[in-house]
């Protein structure tokens, strides 16, 4: 085996979806990780990824067989303002690999230099970046949840002009599509309508088949995006994620979570916690997540509207019924994660909101909270008898359900993970790397493989922040 042959379903949409280029090359590409086990999955050979060969195409330095690499068009509203032209300004899509389980998946690069769409941008990466989305998007892959890939990262051998001076680096990433609500914007702001038929039609073969079948084909696909959003953010949060930056261009309509940028997870649970130095008002905020997803959900209906129905009433009525989809669906996926956290067999919303907001008075970890209910959660809360007085009535359901206790740790246990990529972990393994030592970020990527399973090798990584180690702000800087 050897080689990689790529397929490019996208280079045959109009020649308007995209700019035609090729990577930049790079000085001097060097493997810094190689996803083995995914790279297995998409049936390429790791022992042919790593070779000289192999790294070459990783770092965009070769193309491979069948690749058109390409700069896709996109808009998106960033902070709720309107930006007509956004696009890959430092990404190109290669092509895609037909994996043996009969997915279709895109394989991008990122940082693989400037491209029509960048503007003033350098089309390059920082190899710190490039390694914190390695981490935490597989981590989420880990959790169950949706996610873009990481491939490989590969150092380029150049520097990047930041602030200072940084390794630059080239993320290869894997991705069900590259596919955006701002990328149905891109045609809608432009009043391009076939534009937009034609990349529904296409979104619809690539993520909805059954709605191609459906008698209202792109009433179905906005009510499948809806779902799988909905599932998205419940999952999101149930798992103490902070997104960070879900503007229309960071909406995939896959229902895969993209772009790492300024995400993090929550130490201290808090519905108001916020991350993003850039994010002032809040406004993508832990307990903001859902509304957030239904408004970039309506943006992508209005861009549908024209498809809906010829007449505009018709086809607002059409795609208001689809967005209703989203609340009740969002609603029973968290109430459930939830049921699941406590250990439930029925749903105790009350319960769980109770829990929750004794957390936020008493800057309760959100992992080791749930993970420790049975055990030492009270710890957590600044004053243990907040958790005391709500435990009192949460053993008095669980000892009326019955149910039984080692059937019931299990369900726990799937629901709350151990370990997750805290940002105060994951920068310390990234200051290593950046100093060319990578084994606290092998190491932190072992601890984060399988998060539900207690691991006494990985205890360290069990621990929240001191004080003095919290991190309390992420920045965009890729
Ligand atoms: P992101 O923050 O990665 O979602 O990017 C938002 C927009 O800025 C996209 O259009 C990117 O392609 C563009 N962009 C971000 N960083 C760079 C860069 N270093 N060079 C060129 N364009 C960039
Ligand atoms: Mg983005």
């Amino acid at each position: 085996m050897g080689g990689m042959r790529l397929d490019n379903s996208y280079a045959r949409l109009p020649p308007r979806f995209y700019a035609r280029l090729d990577a930049t090359p790079v000085a001097q590409p060097r493997l810094l990780k190689l996803n083995a086990r995914l790279a297995a999955e998409m049936g390429l050979d790791p022992a042919w990824l790593a070779s000289d060969a192999g790294v070459a195409v990783l770092a965009g330095n070769a193309a491979p067989e069948g690749a058109e690499p390409l700069a896709q068009a996109y808009a998106g509203h960033q902070f709720g303002g309107f930006v007509p032209s956004l696009g890959d300004g430092r990404a190109l899509l290669l092509g895609e690999v037909l994996a043996p389980d009969g997915r279709r998946l895109d394989l991008a690069l990122k940082g693989s230099g400037p491209t029509p769409f960048s503007r003033r941008g350098d089309g390059r990466a920082a190899l710190g970046p490039v390694l914190r989305e390695y981490v935490v998007s597989e981590s989420m892959h880990a959790f169950g949840i949706p996610t873009t890939r990481a491939l490989a990262a590969v150092a380029t051998g150049e520097w990047v002009m930041r602030e200072d001076a940084l390794p630059g680096a080239v993320l290869a990433r894997v991705a069900a599509s590259h596919i955006r609500v701002g990328t149905f914007q891109y045609f809608a702001a432009r009043e391009d309508l076939e534009g937009v038929r034609a990349l529904a039609d296409h979104a619809i073969a690539r993520h909805d088949p059954a709605a191609a079948e459906d008698p209202e084909p792109y009433a179905a696909f906005l009510r499948g995006v809806a779902e799988r959003q909905a599932d998205l953010v419940a999952a999101w949060m149930a798992v103490g994620f902070v997104h960070g930056v879900m503007n229309t261009d960071n909406c995939t309509v896959s229902g895969e979570t993209i772009d790492y940028g300024p995400c993090a997870f929550l130490d201290a649970y808090h519905p108001a916690a916020v991350f993003s130095s850039i994010d002032h008002g809040g406004r993508y905020a832990f307990a903001q997540q859902p509304r957030i997803a239904l408004w970039n959900l309506t943006r992508l209906a209005e861009c549908l509207l024209p498809l809906l129905a010829a007449e505009e009433q018709p086809a607002i009525a059409k795609a208001s019924a689809a967005l209703d989809a989203f609340a009740p669906r969002f609603n029973a996926r968290w109430r459930e994660a939830l049921r699941r956290k406590l250990g439930l067999m029925e749903r105790d919303d009350a319960l769980a909101d109770a829990l929750l907001q004794a957390m936020a008075e008493n800057e309760a970890d959100f992992t080791r909270t749930f993970r420790r209910l049975d055990g030492d959660a009270r710890a957590e809360f600044r004053d243990p008898a907040a958790f005391d007085a709500w435990a009192e009535g949460w053993r008095a359901r669980v000892a009326a359900e019955g149910m039984d206790p080692a059937a019931r740790r299990a369900m726990m246990q799937a629901a709350s993970p151990a370990r997750i990529p805290r940002n105060h972990q994951v920068e310390r393994a990234l200051a290593a790397a950046a100093q060319g030592d990578m084994a606290p970020f092998e190491t932190l990527l072992a601890a984060l493989e399988h998060p539900f399973d207690d691991d006494p090798r990985f205890a360290a990584f069990e621990q929240a922040p001191r004080r003095e180690e919290r991190v309390t702000a992420t920045f965009c800087g890729t």
